[in-house]
């Protein structure tokens, strides 16, 4: 365990995975990366350390020049209009950056240019000129996802330079049979482009001791994990510049075209936040990224690892000057409803139409995503474990101590504080395990583990109901109000206690309550005290902390989720491709029939097949079907169904099939009866 103060930290700088401005934020993100990174800076705040907490968009690479195109906007209207959604909607969660930038600003471009300037000056880059695809009429080199052409493997002709959306192959340009260009529809052709490479082959060793060795114990272990296997299989050079017209330009002579790789120029981002931050508070930036006695922490999920542990750590090696992380605690990925989250399925649930859908509520959504927080593991998102964790875990217990507390106080002592007295036993158990939270919690917290840390902070609010109840003072008042006012007075006490300890987790939480106390909020090291409201002191009025969430919203957004997943559905439908040609005499040779099935039960020891005796009009027969999965015997007596008649009979299971009753079924292998739209007499002919 790691204690916060025994180390020799000055300051701390803490980024957060810049979010890529094509797009909204959803809640997949906030778990993994934004709200365990409030958390502790909020943390580090309330213990009074020197904190920088940095975010931005990322606003460079081929993704939005795409999306650009197909809107026909620039790609600055692209980044401009999800910048501003994606800051505006962190701010309304309460997410407290210090500087919220982004990677199209001059002084980021500056940062960049100045940062591989000074490698490429020190020799750090090796140039590799390989041939790329080239569109003559557009007289651009075209990234992968410019090129168009036929899957080797599967046939699509629609898939793109870097993979096949129709059958998932990752692919190289060069494999695309019949390659055209998206810029012009011509056949591009292959020309010769210089690049710059990072060399990280050069950086293995050093990476090896320095993660491996160095950070063998401090570090997560998926985080440790994925170092090492990329470590094992050994680095490669990796071309840090693209030729591109978006993005920062390649600050080098005869580089015209040529942009930075956005996987080099994103995390320089945080530097230049950093400087960003500095022109606008006039305070020095270099402390926060050159200083040894600075604690860089990089918040991120998995998808990132590579970069923050790998990549980025050898370019500021390369630099020379500037610190490494000291820890890079990276989740895993947050599931919704059992699926995986997807931003071009549309299945997430969106920030910004949550702080619509739910004004007021930004705790509840900090709280389900930090209780499920997907730190060692993916976790799930439920709408119903939503409600679940704001009624009876937010509301039954958080909301209900705090709002018996201070209803019985306006009750009997007219909202002022009672004195405590003579103290018992369970006082004195009460306040005994007081003390303890602020430092268990603080230690969850240092240790990266934030649902472990928000459960001991409800174990608080926990240990007040408990107190209540033992403690009974709404029995007490007539006959011993001297024993009530001790109890109320260490009723207040906790609740001033969480006040401070809920604030990183549930700011908004905090701030209503230390309203109803008329306090301010306390450092940290106050907590555990019980002595933080003073007797005489006056509350203001109580009001309810949370409000019940009724199952109508609940179910409003997950009928949403199911129209998504059936818009999904619609718009990827496999079609089978139609059959060869038959003649009129072909189809003729069919009888097909009405007949109702009168009769049905399983056909032991298999789970496919159910035995039908259908009444033909003709006759009345038996066919066996593998319908099992789909229907149960009772729930298909009467069922009017269409039957090939003259099928040749054939043996299942022992049983005598006689004819084959039609069934339609859909890209989930899900069966349903084909049948006649009004009831129709047994026997009609189908034609
Ligand atoms: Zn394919």
């Amino acid at each position: 365990m790691t204690d916060i103060n025994s180390k020799s930290f000055k300051r701390y700088t803490v980024t957060s995975a810049l979010p890529y401005a094509n797009g909204p934020i959803h809640i997949g993100h906030l778990a993994g990366v934004y709200i365990p990174a409030d958390i502790y800076v909020r943390f580090l705040r309330a213990n009074r350390r020197d904190v920088l907490f940095i975010g931005g968009s990322d606003e460079h690479g081929v993704p939005i020049t795409i999306r650009a195109r197909k809107e026909g906007i620039t790609p600055q209207q692209v980044v401009d209009k999800y910048h501003e959604i994606i800051k505006q909607s962190f701010i309304e969660l309460g997410i407290s950056f210090d500087i919220y930038s982004r990677t199209s600003a001059p002084i980021h471009h500056e940062t960049a240019s100045e940062f591989f300037r000074k490698l490429y000056d020190n020799n750090q880059f090796i140039e590799i000129v390989s041939e790329q695809y080239y569109d003559e009429e557009a007289k651009h080199f075209l990234a992968d996802r410019y090129i168009t052409g036929t899957c080797p493997r599967c046939g699509n002709e629609r898939a793109y330079g870097d993979q096949c959306e129709s059958c998932g192959s990752t692919l190289n340009a060069t494999d695309l049979i019949n390659p055209k260009s998206a810029l012009s529809g011509n056949i591009p052709v292959m020309k010769e482009t210089k690049h710059w490479f990072l060399p990280l082959d050069e950086y293995e060793t050093w990476l090896k001791e320095w993660i491996l060795v160095s950070h063998r114990d401090d570090w997560k272990t998926n985080v440790y994990g994925q170092c090492k296997s990329w470590l094992d299989s050994g680095l490669q050079p990796r071309a840090v510049t693209r030729d591109l017209d978006w993005g920062v330009n390649v600050p080098v002579e005869g580089a015209e075209g040529k942009v930075l790789y956005v996987w080099f120029d994103a995390p320089i981002g945080y530097i230049s936040a950093t400087r960003d931050w500095s022109s606008q508070t006039g305070k020095d930036w270099v402390p926060y990224w050159k200083s040894e006695d600075t604690k860089l922490v990089h918040f991120i999920g998995k998808d990132n690892i590579v970069f923050h542990c790998i990549i980025f750590p050898a370019m500021l090696k390369a630099e020379g000057t500037y610190i490494l992380p000291d820890n890079v605690p990276a989740n895993e990925f947050l599931n919704l409803e059992g699926d995986k989250i997807s931003t071009s399925r549309n299945w997430a649930v969106w920030l910004h139409e949550y702080l619509v859908d739910f004004p007021g509520k930004q705790d509840v959504l900090r709280y389900t995503l930090a209780a499920n927080a997907p730190e060692t593991k993916d976790n799930d998102f439920t709408w119903k474990d939503f409600q679940t964790r704001n009624n009876s875990e937010l509301l039954a217990i958080f909301g209900n101590f705090v709002n018996r507390t201070l209803v019985l106080t306006h009750k009997y002592f007219g909202g002022e504080v009672p004195a405590m007295g003579e103290v018992n036993d369970i006082d004195r158990q009460a306040m005994t395990e007081i003390i303890e939270y602020p430092a268990r919690i603080a230690a969850s917290i240092e240790n990266y583990r934030f649902r472990e840390a928000l459960n001991e902070m409800m174990n608080l609010a926990r240990l007040g109901n408990k107190y209540l109840t033992e403690t009974e003072p709404w029995k007490n008042f007539a006959s011993n109000p001297e024993r009530v006012k001790t109890n109320l007075n260490i009723s207040l006490q906790i609740c001033a206690n969480l006040s401070i300890l809920c604030e990183p987790f549930l700011p908004f939480t905090s701030a209503r309550l230390l309203e109803m106390l008329n306090a301010s909020l306390e450092p940290w090291s106050e907590a555990g005290s019980c002595t933080l409201l003073q007797p005489g002191h006056k509350l203001n009025t109580p009001a309810f902390l949370f409000d019940r969430i009724e199952d109508e919203p609940i179910a409003a957004q997950v009928k949403r989720l199911t129209d998504t997943k059936a818009e999904n559905a619609a718009e990827n439908a496999v079609v089978t491709p139609q059959k060869p040609e038959i003649t009129y005499d072909d189809f003729t040779k069919l009888d097909l029939r009405i007949a109702t099935i009168v009769e049905a039960e399983k056909v032991a020891k298999t789970n496919k097949l159910l035995k039908l005796t259908l009444e033909t009009g003709m006759d009345t027969r038996v066919v066996v079907s593998g319908i099992a999965e789909h229907y149960s015997p009772e729930q298909i007596i009467g069922q009017q169904v269409v039957l090939l008649a003259n099928l040749a009979p054939r043996s299942l299971k022992g049983i005598e099939s006689k004819g084959m009753i039609l069934m339609a079924e859909n890209d989930e292998g899900k069966l349903c009866f084909v049948s006649p739209s009004e009831a129709f007499g047994n026997g009609n002919e189908v034609r």
